[in-house]
């Protein structure tokens, strides 16, 4: 069996992080590994059951607001810890999350996988949700319609969350929640927030998946994200 430090540099390596910074971020992995009070606890999927989720739940299954609905498998509700100190928010379904019905099952799914593990993370830790509901045709850019529609859903799951910060995974989560339209470089490393939650900007595991050269960016976000929720967790 490997020890948690040897399966974190894995995941530093899935990052591509220790590519470039191999004795500086391993390091530094080490050094800041997350205190146990920041670590939240793995609840049972059940755990934050309520009349309140339970009908945003049937809201979405039902909903037929924008044409996504007459294409879609299933909805894509979200996934995780209903009390997470930790929300990603990222675009909209693609085919693998259309099919099995959970977000960031895929390709950028694993990748995502492997942030949270670099951060010390487990995916049950977190929540993970979209902007979109359902799946765009293709995977297409989401549509100003079809967000107009969707989003009160997204800031539903967030209020009920409420989640010591939110990080949007790409440009249209960011827009989304920040109602700009400033590119995702001028969003990077500012400090942000959505209804007085900080945000985090950074980008999305799929573009990471295609520029491989930006995970050490990524990385750089994470670890900013790590600091704030640490800043406003009390030991
Ligand atoms: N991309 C997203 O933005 N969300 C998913 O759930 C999967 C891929």
């Amino acid at each position: 069996m490997q020890s948690p430090e040897a399966v974190r540099r894995q995941y530093l390596e899935a990052m591509g992080v220790t590519q470039w910074e191999r004795r500086a971020v391993v390091a530094d992995a080490r050094a800041t590994t997350l205190p146990e009070v920041i670590a939240p606890p793995i609840l049972a999927p059940t755990a934050g059951a309520s009349p309140e989720w339970t009908a945003l739940e049937e809201a979405v299954r039902s909903c037929t607001k924008c044409a996504l609905h007459s294409t879609r498998t299933q909805t894509v509700f979200g996934v995780g810890n209903r009390k997470a100190q930790w929300m990603f928010v990222g675009e909209a379904p693609g085919a693998d999350e259309d099919r099995q019905g959970e977000p960031f099952v895929g390709a950028a799914g694993k990748l995502l996988n492997a942030m949270l593990a670099a951060l010390g993370l487990k995916r049950e830790q977190v929540y993970i949700a979209n902007v979109l509901k359902c799946r765009p045709p293709g995977n297409r850019d989401p549509q100003a319609d079809e967000v107009e529609h969707c989003e009160p859903y997204l800031i539903r799951q967030i209020e009920l969350i409420q989640p010591k910060l939110i990080v949007a995974l790409g440009r249209h989560a960011a827009h989304s929640l920040l109602k700009t339209d400033l590119a995702l470089a001028r969003l990077r490393g500012q400090p942000l927030s959505y209804q007085n939650i900080p945000l985090v900007v950074t980008y999305h595991p799929a573009y990471l998946l295609r520029t491989p050269s930006d995970k050490r960016k990524a990385w750089e976000d994470l670890r900013r994200a790590r600091s704030i929720i640490a800043e406003t967790t009390t030991p």
